[in-house]
């Protein structure tokens, strides 16, 4: 192991990791109360606080209470919400959506947009290029003040190349994201798979703000999962949707058949509801539309999201039996129906998981909806290029 315990540089990069760290948690504090917080000297603080101050990262808010009758009121300090920016875009089948976020994490501005037709890599990344300079010049700020881009996007890639190696999705191979927008827009970038992106939006956004240990299922149009371990993105691949589940002789999209992909996706959803509702249109039938239906009362609908429901519940099941997290989230397009597709995922839950685990793991439906990708952009653009949560070993 190459640890550089007594490197100068490095411990002010940790102090530097964790100060910023707390400023986000905290909002607004004191250089004194950083100091007995991080248990840091005052001298190391004020210097690290002056050099992110002079990077315009953090401002002095004015005097703040006095901790004691007498004396002197400290300043407080703030992030700097008002002079850095950082761009999200989560780029998906059917819509590409694109926000500017301060470097508190605030959503400023956001767009959503129909993807293109025509999904070639080079149209993907001019459409992506022209909505980037849309959002900025629709949102006013100067480009100067944008200090990165994160980009979410589906398939498998390799966050540290900047490489989308498989897209089924776009039916993209060995796609180097990062370099070509960078050259296209001149900003710094970086990438991750959309499920991880997910869930670090729900670190930041939504059901686990506070969760240590998180299990993450995307369930769109495939089923994609992601972990959060001690509270950091485990960075290596999850592919929950690709557990074997049926004998039934249904085939997936990877080649293999009976995953659980093909048998509670949005796409086995519409595929069955296709095959097997009484329906007068000649038109495909969407997920969302079988959805509807269900709620309407339609029994058929509904039998096909107690089915889709029955077997993520299973193996959701054992994801928890096996490795008990303190939370288990729902999201993705097929998690809009809540409640439709919750409730048989609890009936398998509860009759299939050990006591002791149900006890401290909660399941939920993700709370941020189709908003989730976009976030995670945002908070990976912030991670990479200012909180460098990696350092401190957290995300
Ligand atoms: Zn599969």
């Amino acid at each position: 192991m190459n640890q550089k315990t007594g490197d100068p540089e490095m411990a002010r990069d940790v102090n530097k990791a964790l100060i910023l760290k707390l400023l986000r948690s905290v909002n607004i504090i004191s250089r004194a109360e950083i100091s007995r917080k991080l248990n840091l000297g005052k001298v190391t603080v004020s210097t690290i606080v002056n050099e992110l101050i002079k990077d315009n990262l953090v401002v002095e808010l004015g005097k703040g209470e006095s901790l004691k009758v007498g004396g002197r009121k400290p300043v407080l300090l703030s992030l700097n919400n008002s002079d850095k920016f950082v761009i999200g875009v989560d780029i998906g089948t059917t819509s590409i959506v694109v926000a500017i976020g301060n470097i508190k994490g605030e959503v400023l501005y956001k767009t959503r947009n129909p993807t293109t037709r025509n999904r070639s890599v080079e149209n993907i990344v001019d459409q992506v290029t022209y909505l980037i300079d849309e959002v900025i010049k629709k949102s006013s700020f100067k480009k100067d003040s944008i200090i990165g881009l994160g980009i979410s996007a589906a398939g498998t890639v390799e966050k540290h190349k900047g490489l989308i190696s498989v897209s089924p999705d776009f039916n993209w191979r060995n796609v180097y994201i990062t370099k070509m927008l960078e050259e296209k827009t001149g900003l710094p970038i970086t990438v991750d798979n959309c499920t991880r992106a997910m869930t670090l939006g729900e670190k930041w956004y939504g059901g686990a703000k506070d969760v240590r240990n998180l299990f993450y299922v995307n369930v769109g149009y495939g089923i994609g999962s992601a972990m959060i371990i001690e509270g950091k993105i485990y960075n290596n691949h999850s592919e929950f949707g690709h557990c074997f589940v049926t004998d039934e002789n249904v085939w997936c999209s990877c080649g293999k058949y009976g995953c659980l992909e093909a048998v509670a996706s949005g796409n086995a959803i519409e595929n069955i509801a296709n095959e097997s509702l009484d329906t007068k249109s000649e038109s495909w039938i969407s997920a969302k539309m079988v959805a509807d239906l269900a709620i309407k009362g339609d029994t058929t609908a509904k039998e096909i999201f107690n089915k889709a429901g029955k077997y993520l519940g299973q193996a959701i099941s054992m994801v928890a039996n096996l490795f008990n997290p303190d939370k288990i989230i729902i999201g993705g397009g097929v998690a809009l129906a809540k409640d439709l597709i919750l409730e048989p995922v609890l009936v398998e839950y509860e009759r299939n998981t050990m006591d002791v685990i149900k006890d401290d793991t909660k399941i939920e439906i993700s709370t941020l909806g189709m908003d989730a990708g976009v976030l995670g952009a945002i908070a990976l653009a912030l991670n990479k290029f200012i909180f460098k949560p990696g350092i401190i070993n957290s995300s």
